[in-house]
């Protein structure tokens, strides 16, 4: 398995605890055939020792055997304070197929379980699940999902609960976290094992590079940067944006109580635990950029191999200097493209900021406006603009329309072909919290149809999917202010 450092300062073997009576709660068949799984006429495997293998039962299936399953360990900061050692508490890496890593969430006690059980609930299990397959499906950089095996064995949280195990994929679970664990150890060589393994394997360009080591970090931040945008354009807050949540790799990892902004609330908290509102939706990219510049003191030993110490400095810091300009040069792309701009002109941020600040003072619902925008022409009348009926200060959003309108002339596109264009990019469906919480209460009541439905409908978000209408609307307003536990 190449994609994880191995040797006892690294990781430990680490055997997955067997769960009582499993069976299945939700199944990707996309991921499935990522990993080659054969699969009946009925989306699952069609051998059932699978199930026992998610569940955590067994590590053999068809012709495959896990043979040494492990949990690895990695530190971090913590709501910006420096935790120390913390690891796969409950995160057990079986191994990997077809090149990519398989790892079961909640199967039980690691060594670096620390106070907890080691186990997943349902709900966050199926949150983890919905939420890893949607943004996907966005086309967002994310670890995939391949089941959810639920189990009536309980496990106490705020109340009693009963459990669940995610089965969730990636290229490799390495974080920043991996590389602030062996910098805070001083384990120099663990430090470039780690780096080398980055390059060779996820960023081979960066090796042939003068300095591979801050072109890596380049990279890796590059990738975070753009990660970082994406989310900022569906609207998607990850609610603990820790170093040890943050993917090497940049993608998605680690969905806890994560949250799709419904109505635009710039300073939106989707964790209940935030309470300072560190992980808010507009710090995203603040925070990001502060988890790179922990990144970049743990690779500081790595450019002292070839620079001396003030020259490394330097270097990262002026690395580091790339990260907001590559946010704001993605973020000014994504949002020009989701108003339907192809052409770059001066006064775009100035209309796009205004536009959210109109939304957000109207509370205005992020994703359906955005969609809906797709369907104003370049000849519209302002009277006609249904949009205008969501915004409380109408004066400022006529002037905005007015300038949006004129601004609509100087592009070559159709209004058809804008549309279809805007389309790509402006979701329709997302996973709204009170549709994940439906799925999750009925789920809880042994009914898994509308966790099926709802992989069925994000899988594909930008299309009309008229028989699911209702599916693509805000939330009813007793179900405006779910609040997510971080306790899961
Ligand atoms: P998180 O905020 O979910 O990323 O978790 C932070 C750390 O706590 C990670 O090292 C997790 O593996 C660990 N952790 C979270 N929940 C549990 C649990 N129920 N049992 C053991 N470790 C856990
Ligand atoms: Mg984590």
């Amino acid at each position: 398995m190449p994609f994880t450092l191995r040797g006892n300062d690294a990781c430990q073997a680490t055997l997955p605890t067997s769960i009582s009576k499993p069976y299945w709660v939700a199944f990707s068949p996309s991921v499935a055939r990522l990993l080659n799984l054969k699969l009946g006429s009925n989306g699952l495997p069609s051998n059932p020792d699978w199930l026992e293998v998610l569940a955590g039962n067994q590590l053999k299936a068809d012709e495959i055997e896990f043979v040494e399953p492990i949990a690895s360990v990695y530190s971090g900061h913590q709501f910006g304070v420096w935790a120390g050692q913390l690891g796969d508490g409950r995160a057990i890496l079986l191994g990997d197929m077809n090149g990519l890593e398989l790892q079961l969430k909640g199967a039980g006690k690691t060594p670096y379980s620390r106070m907890g059980d080691g186990r997943a609930v349902l709900r966050s299990s199926i949150r983890e699940f919905l939420c890893s397959e949607a943004m996907h499906a966005l086309g967002i950089p994310t670890s995939r999902a391949l089941a959810v095996v639920g189990s009536k064995q309980t496990v106490l949280r705020e109340t009693m609960e009963t459990a669940a195990v995610c089965a969730r994929v990636a290229p490799s679970f390495i974080r920043i976290g991996h590389f602030e664990h062996f910098a805070s150890l001083q384990s120099n060589a663990r430090l470039k094992e780690l780096a080398d393994l980055m390059l060779a394997y996820f960023y081979p360009e960066c090796s042939a590079d003068q300095d591979p080591y801050l072109s890596l970090f380049k990279a890796i931040s590059a990738r975070n940067a753009k990660l970082t945008a994406q989310w900022q354009s569906v609207g998607f807050c990850h609610g603990v944006l820790n170093s040890d949540n943050i993917s090497a790799l940049g993608l998605t990892i680690d969905y806890g109580p994560f949250g799709f902004l419904d109505s635009f609330e710039i300073d939106h908290i989707c964790n209940h635990s935030d309470h300072g509102g560190r992980y808010a939706y507009h710090r995203q990219p603040q925070i990001m950029h502060w988890n790179m510049a922990c990144l970049a003191s743990a690779m500081l030993p790595l450019l002292e191999l070839n620079h001396s110490d003030e020259e490394s400095q330097a270097l990262l810091r002026s690395a580091l200097e790339e990260f907001p300009l590559n946010y704001a040069r993605e973020w000014l792309h994504l949002f020009r493209s989701k108003l339907g701009l192809q052409i770059e002109q001066e006064g775009d941020v100035q209309l796009i900021k205004r536009l959210l600040q109109a939304m957000h003072d109207s509370r205005v619902d992020f994703t359906s406006f955005f969609r809906g925008l797709g369907n104003i022409k370049k000849d519209s009348l302002l009277t006609d603009l249904l949009q205008r009926n969501e915004f409380v200060d109408r004066e400022n959003i006529d002037q905005w329309f007015n300038d949006y309108l004129n601004r609509l002339q100087l592009e070559a596109l159709s209004d058809q072909s804008r549309k279809e264009m805007m389309n790509r990019i402006n979701p329709k469906f997302i996973l709204r919290n009170y549709l994940a919480q439906t799925a999750i209460e009925k789920a809880q009541q042994d009914d898994f149809s509308e966790v099926e439905r709802l992989l069925q409908i994000l899988s594909n978000p930008f299309d009309e999917q008229k028989d699911f209408e209702s599916y693509s609307q805000p939330p009813p307003v007793d179900m405006q202010h779910i609040a997510v536990s971080c306790s899961s």
